[in-house]
């Protein structure tokens, strides 16, 4: 398919629900306005539409006239609690709300795919299901999803998902088999001490002390515990205790995240943290809280998987658009998706210039909205190839 066989008007139609979109900013679960207009659009398009899979959810299938696999194309919908910095004419008109990480573009693109896949039904086999995903950003809608069975009801037996990239170049496709992003754990922990007066310390056990003790001691997991060969990351992201200069808090509450790729480190971390969080507490006579929730796993993609679509990407944009892509300490929901059915998740390079090469979660972030045209090609690509050519 190139570039002039699109339908007329239908990247200047992306680019509006983007902009739009991403005016309109939604949180996890909260994406009914996002909801309302891909449901609108899908309805619009002739699709079966399903609204309020995973609460906020939209999932819209187009049957073929010819047999073939069922095949889904995911695009997530959430926006991050972040202020935007752009001063672009569409910035986030929500205060505290961005869309940082690209997905008002992923839904665009995937609403250009849907146009396509619409208006060519009749060369379509199996059946095509357009899933929009809510909660990505740590909420993880897709495990939601998963969890009402909506792969065993539309019959799903191939997904793919792509996410925009700003560091690589506008229509670039990055691809990775087997591993590719990196499991995510969040870690909750509160350190209970006992309050006192700030000259008076040693009638008070100071919950800030141990806390820094723990935040420095948590690093030496990484460092002297794990295999140096494999990948693994603590970040203690959030600390919050005390009120004042001569006030010794009684508690301390710590945020952090844990990312790995291997099974055994992932158990490991988790085991280690709490141990190191043990010994400083129980060196200053401290208690402590700890919640280690285990979020998402590594996003493994299906080797035969990968080499198809990025022999698909190929031929459709040609191998100097085509790249390996490194293995990423970030995590995606998408893994849910994966660990169930053969699939592929790759990256869209979205840098055209230094306005749009902000990192992902950055009150600058960016796409170059060219970019758009090629999520748009390679979803509607698998759309018409892979239910009857995927292996
Ligand atoms: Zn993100
Ligand atoms: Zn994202």
């Amino acid at each position: 398919m190139t570039t002039a066989s699109l339908p007329a008007g239908l990247i200047d139609e992306v680019v509006a629900f983007r902009r739009d979109i991403h005016a309109h900013p939604e949180l996890g679960f909260e994406e009914s306005r996002t909801a309302g207009i891909v449901s609108a659009r899908l309805r619009e398009l002739g699709y079966e539409v399903h609204d309020g899979i995973a609460i906020t959810g939209v999932v819209g299938v187009m049957h073929g006239s010819r047999p073939g696999k069922t095949v889904m194309l995911r695009a997530d919908m959430d926006a991050l609690p972040l202020a935007e910095e752009t001063e672009r004419p569409f910035a986030s008109t929500s205060a505290g709300k961005m869309h940082a990480c690209g997905h008002d573009g992923h839904v665009a693109m995937l609403l250009g795919a849907a146009r396509i896949i619409a208006e060519r039904r009749d060369e379509l086999a199996g059946t095509i299901v357009l899933c929009f995903q809510p909660a990505e950003e740590g909420k993880g809608g897709a495990k939601l999803m998963v969890e009402e069975g909506m792969l065993e009801r539309f019959g799903v037996e191939r997904a793919y998902g792509l996410h925009l990239f700003s560091q690589l170049a506008t229509g670039v496709l990055g691809f990775r088999e087997g591993q590719f992003y990196a499991s995510s754990d969040s870690i909750e922990i509160r350190i209970d001490g006992f309050g006192g007066h700030g000259a008076a310390p040693h009638l008070s056990i100071d919950p800030i002390l141990v806390a820094a003790e723990f935040v420095a001691s948590v690093q030496k997991i990484v460092s002297r515990q794990i295999d140096p060969i494999e990948p693994a990351v603590v970040t203690i992201g959030a600390i919050h205790g005390g009120t004042t200069h001569n006030v010794i808090p009684s508690s301390v509450t710590m945020l952090g995240t844990v990312r790995a790729f291997d099974r055994g480190v992932r158990e490991k971390m988790a085991e280690r943290i709490e141990r190191v969080l043990a010994g400083v507490c129980s060196a200053s006579g401290a208690t402590y809280a700890f919640d280690y929730a285990w979020r998402y796993p590594v996003t493994s993609n299906d080797v035969a998987q990968t080499a198809y679509v990025r022999a698909l990407a190929e031929r459709t944009f040609g191998g100097e658009r085509v790249v390996t892509s490194e293995k990423h300490m970030g995590a995606e929901d998408f893994s849910f998706f994966a660990e169930r059915v053969p699939a592929c998740y790759f990256v869209v390079g979205s840098s055209g210039d230094a306005r749009t090469s902000f990192p992902h979660h950055h009150g600058k972030f960016d796409i170059d909205e060219d970019a758009l045209e090629t999520g748009v090609r390679i979803m509607a690509a698998l759309a018409f190839d892979a239910p009857h050519a995927a292996p």
